[in-house]
């Protein structure tokens, strides 16, 4: 299943993704990086993916 990185858009294998949760819902990220940078304004990111 393919998922898509909140922060840098990118498009990846779920197998391959690195996941957080935030408010009951599962984020996946291209790397630990990306994961940090939504951990520090999880609002502004979690809006851009709920489009
Ligand atoms: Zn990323």
């Amino acid at each position: 299943m393919k998922v898509t990185d909140p922060v840098c858009g990118l498009e990846f294998d779920e197998d391959l993704s690195v996941t957080h949760d935030y408010n009951s819902k599962k984020y996946h990220f291209c790397c630990d990086g990306c994961k940090k940078i939504f951990i520090k304004k999880p609002k502004k990111w979690s809006k851009k993916s709920n489009q």
